[in-house]
């Protein structure tokens, strides 16, 4: 955990000033990294049958990839609207500045499935929220809510239901 940690690069005052932003580029492009990163994730899951793995676009379609890949499940993007060409769900969410609005294809999950969602980073948890309703409503038999980073200071957990296990590789 080390080795990935000594990778995240902090860059400050992006997209805007005051915010650090932890830039995974530098952890992706590192095979050594690229390959720890795949195998903890996988690790986390390993025993609970997961069938697919919800990526929220778009820097959580990296890791999520890798992980549906070293569970051997199936990989579906959660999209900005408009992206995806066929029949959507969609969920609107609130940003630090007016709404946003986020999207899966209806068809994507279905109730015999067991489904880890997943993004790069925890800030605030509205990304999160909206992707895990827009998944609920599709009524999966199990969900779980996955992150790379967790920025615990922003208090993101609060924005996702109590009764869902959230697990993050790494928590600043
Ligand atoms: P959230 O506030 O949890 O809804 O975060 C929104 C999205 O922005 C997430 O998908 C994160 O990937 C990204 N994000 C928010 N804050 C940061 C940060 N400080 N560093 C890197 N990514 C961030």
């Amino acid at each position: 955990m080390e080795y990935i940690k000594s990778k995240i690069r902090d860059v400050y005052d992006f997209p805007t000033k005051g915010i650090v932003f932890k830039d995974l580029t530098t952890v992706f492009k590192d095979p050594r990294a690229l390959h720890i990163i795949g195998w903890d994730l996988s690790q986390l899951y390993r025993d609970k049958g997961v069938t697919k793995v919800v990526g929220i676009e778009s820097r959580g379609f990296i890791g999520g990839s890798i992980l549906a890949f070293e569970l051997g499940a199936g990989f579906v993007p959660c999209r900005k609207p408009g992206k995806l060409p066929a029949d959507t769900i969609r969920e609107e969410y609130d940003k630090e500045y007016g709404k946003d609005v986020i999207e899966i294809h209806r068809d994507a999950i279905t109730p015999d499935d067991i489904v880890v969602i997943h993004d790069d980073v925890l800030a605030t948890g509205g990304t999160m929220a909206a992707a895990y309703r827009l998944v609920k409503s599709l009524n999966p038999k199990q969900i779980y809510i996955n992150f790379i980073i967790e920025l615990s200071a922003l208090g993101g957990r609060k924005a996702l239901p109590a009764d869902v296990d959230v697990s993050s590789l790494i928590v600043y």
